[in-house]
């Protein structure tokens, strides 16, 4: 299987390569070559465990990785899950299921993906003789996801940027209390945004990038979308064959990256019935689901920071399947969108997917009917999906984080604190952190220290 890029102009690529390059050069997204249709496969995938569902699924995609290799890999990434079903589907009533997506090491979905990635980079650095480095910058939880993947791994070192008293004090414990000496967490004296335009200049610096081999880790690699798409696999499985057909999954959406994944083995022959794209105040996917127009809006901080985005980065890849793989088309709906800060699209019909816009005003109250109808406590991300389910059909919610995440949140509005021993734990450990200047050369420099 080959991967090309959304705007056309980009050679195809190998899985490995595409992995490693993140962003494709032309500026664009990576997809599969072609689908694979995994219709026949279904009946004999009913009685596998959530490791060997996954290797089945990406022997379609990572077809030059050995078949005992990428087992390897697969199995050393789900062996950190509290839980034995990985992703465990909770029925709250006959029409109401939650797929639990806060099992893994830092208690939010994206452990799906980073755990994977991070085994995947620890291997490209092995097979090449290489070693690597990993930058990022975050607002919170994939910065931890990626720290956690990556921790301690041979031929790696992760350097993670955030905005220094900005992120949640759990979600900087989990990014600086690891102990490992191949993860540098630098506190960045600015805003998110300024930490990411410092990232921007340093990856523009190309004989540095190249003298350090870095890496991006963002919402945009393809092993993230493809390591997602076992999941709703995994669920779609579990359900009773009665309600499989009718079942909308609903999905509280940041950068889309989620609720693709979904979308996408759906195209792959698995009858997903039905998508709902949850957002929380920002709401640009949900106005572009009700509207058919895609316009930024300004970024309004709120109770589910995780979906806290003007743009979403995946939505390209849903906008390239839309006007019918034409590459050019997309390049011209791009570049509006760049221009004017937005783009309009005629006569477009959601499909699959559904939407619903959740404001803070509202998260706590629906923290309090879930508790209440269900005696089930979700984080204010969950909340949002929880908004108004379709009375009239079987919905899957997915549970993006765990509640102990947000404990000030869901005291405030269900009067307890729920806890985890992970973070309980982390409380006593030893906080290392490096102070840097949001400023691209002061974090060059450090990065040229530290760098391996
Ligand atoms: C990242 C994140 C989201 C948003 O996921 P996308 O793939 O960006 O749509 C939702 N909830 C939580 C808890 C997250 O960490």
């Amino acid at each position: 299987m080959r991967y090309i890029s959304t705007r056309g102009q980009t050679a195809p690529h190998s899985f490995s390569d595409a992995v490693a390059v993140g962003l494709a050069p032309d500026g664009g997204l990576f997809l599969p070559e072609h689908l694979p249709d995994l219709s026949g496969y279904l009946a004999s995938w009913e009685r596998l465990d959530y490791a060997e569902l996954c290797v089945e699924f990406l022997a379609h995609f990572a077809t030059e990785i050995p078949r005992a290799t990428l087992s390897d890999i697969v199995r050393r990434s789900y062996t950190r899950f509290e839980s034995t079903a990985i992703a465990p589907l909770v029925q709250l009533d006959a029409r109401t299921y939650v797929l639990e997506l806060f099992h893994g090491p830092t208690l939010a979905f994206k452990d799906f993906a980073l755990q994977l990635l991070g085994n995947l980079y620890e291997h490209q650095c092995r097979a090449r003789q290489e070693t690597i480095n990993v930058l990022g910058a975050t607002s919170g939880d994939t910065g931890a996801a990626a720290i956690h993947g990556l921790l301690g791994k041979p031929g790696t070192a992760i350097f993670i940027l955030y905005p220094d008293g900005r992120v949640s004090p759990l979600q900087e414990r989990q990014m600086t209390c690891t102990g490992a000496d191949n993860v540098f967490a630098l506190a960045i004296d600015g805003t998110f945004d300024a930490a990411q335009t410092a990232l921007k200049e340093i990856f523009g610096d190309q004989d540095f990038r190249t003298r350090h081999r870095l890496s991006a880790v963002n919402s945009i690699n393809l092993a993230r979308v493809l390591a997602q798409c076992v999941y709703y696999l995994h669920a779609w499985l579990r359900l009773p064959q009665e309600v499989r057909g009718e079942a909308e999954f609903v999905v509280p959406t940041g950068n889309f990256g989620n609720v693709f994944a979904g979308w996408l083995l759906a195209r792959m022959g698995v009858p997903l019935a039905g998508f709902k794209v949850a957002t929380n105040q920002n709401d640009i996917l949900h106005r572009f689901f009700t509207t058919g127009e895609y316009r930024v809006g300004e970024v309004q901080p709120s109770l589910a920071p995780s979906m806290d985005i003007q743009v979403a980065s995946n939505f390209e890849r849903l906008l390239y399947y839309q006007l019918g793989g034409d590459a050019s088309r997309l390049r011209s709906a791009m570049q509006q969108f760049k221009a004017t800060g937005a783009c309009t699209f005629e006569g477009f019909a959601g499909g699959a997917f559904t939407s619903c816009r959740t404001s803070d005003a509202e998260i706590p109250g629906i923290m309090q009917r879930v508790h209440h109808e269900f005696g089930y406590i979700v984080d204010p991300h969950t909340a949002c999906a929880f908004k108004a389910l379709n009375p009239s059909r079987v919905s899957v919610v997915l549970a993006t984080a765990h509640p102990a995440k947000f404990p000030e949140t869901i005291k405030a509005a269900i009067g307890v604190a729920p806890t985890h021993p992970s973070l309980e734990a982390l409380k006593a450990r030893p906080i290392v952190k490096y102070l840097v200047p949001a400023d691209a050369a002061a974090i060059r420099a450090f990065i040229e220290q530290r760098a391996i």
